[in-house]
């Protein structure tokens, strides 16, 4: 698909991407293939989920991503082949996969050499014919499985870990994204992340420990360790909890704002933590962006609830000048700190 569909076209294609932002339960309110202002909206707010270009335009890249959600896991067989295959089921598979301690690569909907290497493993230990093929047999297998059974053994002393101490003594560990010579990614308006994740990560500090938390960071300020050293470190430290500190961006800019929090697919106790961060963090203003499982190394190589916060876009102008507020600063860590004692909350009641 090469042409525009935008606002005023009325035809045939026009129903059918109507027909998939519904199937994605996005409301559509404008009459079957005429794309009036409720399509675009509903457009617009894909476009937000799926972290695209947000202008409201059906073009290439918008179509690529509305077939790509379409699929549901167990519609088509999922193999390794030329072109790979890309889709929502191949992510749901490589987040289940890596749920249950089997390394299906990271999570990007592409079912590449990793994936293929992860539902090999997976069919070998569930006794599926290892073909690498994941079709009916592997698909019942995985049904017949509760994701949050016991996975890896670090994982289980995680869930243990956070039983038995509350915030009160607890050793956090605080990640600054970038620092030194790398300064992550730049505002339309010149602001840098990484002095920004610095600052908040001050600010943070200060607050958790006023809660009676024990306070390391993974970095002095002149440094960038690459993520798996920043996770040896805290692994090094024997920290009970883990939260590294990032802003979000998107290439060349666009409309793509708002607060994203990421956390270990296989670690439900990183899940609960990243969904109260959210919750706080959302609650200031900031554009909801949601939680999600990635596999990244700080994620994936700590042996504690680990998250990565992301309160906004660099590169999204309102969300720099937002963060550029020492007062919005100090509201986004208020906010950070509340989310983590509403995890200990639970986890004491
Ligand atoms: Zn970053």
């Amino acid at each position: 698909m090469k042409e525009l569909i935008r606002e005023g076209d009325h035809s045939q294609k026009v129903a059918d991407v109507q027909a998939r932002l519904r199937a994605l339960k996005l409301r559509v309110d404008d009459a079957g293939g005429y794309f009036g202002a409720s399509t675009k909206q509903a457009v617009r707010e894909f476009q937000q989920q799926r972290g695209i270009l947000v202008d409201g335009i059906v073009g290439p890249n918008t179509w690529n991503e509305l077939v790509e959600a379409s699929w549901r896991l167990g519609d088509r067989p999922l193999y390794l082949k030329v072109p790979v295959l890309r889709g929502d089921d191949v992510l749901v598979l490589q987040s289940r996969l890596n749920a249950l301690g089997f390394d299906a690569g990271r999570e990007d909907g592409i079912f590449g050499r990793s994936t293929y290497e992860g539902v090999r493993a997976f069919q070998r230990e569930y006794g599926v014919a290892e073909d690498g093929i994941f079709g009916h047999a592997s698909h019942a297998a995985l049904l017949g499985l509760r994701v949050d059974r016991p996975d890896t053994a670090s994982r289980l002393r995680e869930e243990l870990r956070r039983l038995e101490t509350g915030l009160a003594g607890a050793l956090v560990m605080i990640d600054p994204g970038h620092g030194g010579s790398d300064p992550g990614e730049i505002g339309p308006n010149g602001s840098a992340e990484a002095g920004i994740c610095w600052d908040l990560s001050l600010r943070l500090a200060e607050r958790l420990a006023r809660a009676g938390a024990r306070i390391r960071f993974t970095r002095t300020e002149i440094e960038h360790p690459d993520p798996s050293e920043r996770a040896r470190r805290a692994n090094a430290a024997g920290a009970d909890l883990y939260i590294a500190i990032h802003l979000n961006a998107h290439p060349g800019g666009g409309s793509a704002e708002g607060a994203t929090t990421f956390h270990f697919g296989g670690s439900r106790s990183g899940e609960s933590l990243a969904e109260k961060l959210q919750e706080e963090v959302t609650s200031l203003g900031f554009k909801d962006c949601r939680s999600h499982a990635r596999s990244y190394p700080v994620l994936r190589e700590t042996r504690m609830p680990a998250v990565l916060v992301e309160p906004g876009f660099i590169t999204h102008p309102d969300d720099e000048k937002r963060l550029n507020d020492p007062n919005v600063r100090s509201a986004v860590a208020d906010a950070i700190a509340r989310g983590v004692e509403r995890f200990y909350e639970e986890a004491a009641s």
